[in-house]
């Protein structure tokens, strides 16, 4: 350990242990300072130990599981305390209150502190961009998957939690204008990096995916052309377990997950083979979401992008994302004062047609 590698994960975002601290939080689990001190870049793609990264032996596949099921208990302990809301409205407000739903698990844009409080770039964005458009909202935590289903269904206002663009989302959802610029990374044993340099390319591997995720819908895509299979689990915890004990051989997450969860140390085998998937085109952008074409929706988003073109511009918007990535890559930041509006690329349209 301790050579820095050369391989594009390194070159791409180089996101360190800030992310890891920011996560770490939400899990409210101790990992070793060991862990905390190295770089995410390293932890994740030392690619130089490859050789060295046999294959774990079964007491080790056993000591990890031990671990990542106690992390996976302590933060259902946490989830069990239910849902956190955070809101701008005095208790005694009685204009309109927006609804708001967001992830409970996504660090470090939505995510519950170790003192079960609701944190993340989402949670503080919104606040400020609240602020500047004038308006009131409470904004609660779930589980991700029937999040979006909510918002269809009008049972929430609006949504936000690194929520990605993708045609199929657009039929019922209306996205607002873009807040920060991710990817959907491919993480794998590094015994499996020469073979995946590229998931079109392969057959007959199997998928983990967190549930309902744009991640999720890619493995789906791509299923039956690859003979894939794909299996989904609540969180990328889960998915990375099912990884390193060889249930499935790569998983599909958002590279900052990613990074962070290889940055906890227990998974030695794994690294991330691909940082960004190509042809994602405009899923890569997170954004607010309301139902598409209700008039009330419309409001809200209409203050939402004012809002965020005003903290885009007083530099509100920045200032909360470096808070909790003082490291991020300016590719990150959505740019100047006027966002950029969603178009589906031509692939995208292509793919939405034949579903
Ligand atoms: N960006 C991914 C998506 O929209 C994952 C979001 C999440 O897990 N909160 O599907």
């Amino acid at each position: 350990m301790g050579k820095k590698a050369s391989s594009p994960s390194t070159t791409y975002y180089n996101w360190r242990s800030q992310l890891c601290s920011a996560a770490l939080f939400c899990l409210g689990l101790a990992l070793s300072p060991h862990a905390l001190a190295a770089t995410a870049a390293t932890a994740a793609t030392d690619a130089t130990n490859a050789s060295a990264a046999t294959e774990p032996s079964a007491s080790e596949k056993e000591q990890v599981a031990a671990k990542v099921m106690a992390r996976q208990e302590a933060m259902q302990q946490v989830l069990a305390q239910g849902s956190k809301c955070v809101s701008n409205a005095p208790d005694d407000y009685n204009g309109k209150v927006w609804q708001i739903g967001t992830d409970n698990a996504f660090a470090p844009f939505a995510f519950i502190d170790a003192q079960g409080e609701l944190k993340g770039i989402d949670v503080d964005l919104l606040a400020k961009i609240a602020e500047n458009a004038g308006f009131k909202y409470r904004m609660c935590s779930q589980d991700f998957a029937p999040l979006l289903p909510a918002v269809a269904a009008g049972k929430l206002d609006g949504a936000m939690a690194g929520i990605s663009y993708t045609v199929p989302r657009a039929q019922t959802l209306e996205f607002s204008k873009r807040y920060y610029n991710s990817a959907v990374a491919v993480v794998a044993a590094k015994s499996e990096q020469s073979q995946l340099q590229s998931i079109q390319q392969v057959m007959g591997k199997t998928v983990a995916v967190k549930a309902g995720t744009l991640g999720e819908d890619i493995a789906n895509g791509l299923k039956e052309a690859r003979q894939f299979t794909v299996k989904s689990y609540p969180n990328s915890m889960a998915s990375m377990l099912a990884v390193f004990q060889g249930e499935a051989d790569f998983l599909l997450e958002d590279y900052p997950v990613a990074v962070y969860e290889l940055t906890s140390g227990l998974y030695s085998n794994l690294m991330i083979v691909i940082p960004r998937l190509p042809n994602v085109g405009n899923s890569e952008s997170y954004h607010f979401v309301v139902a598409k074409d209700n008039k009330e929706s419309q409001q809200l988003l209409q203050a939402f992008n004012e809002g965020l073109e005003k903290v885009i511009v007083n530099g509100d918007y920045k200032a909360v994302v470096a808070k909790y990535l003082p490291e991020a890559p300016a590719s990150v930041f959505v740019s100047g004062n006027a966002p950029v509006e969603v178009k589906a690329t031509a692939a995208e349209k292509e793919a939405a047609a034949v579903q």
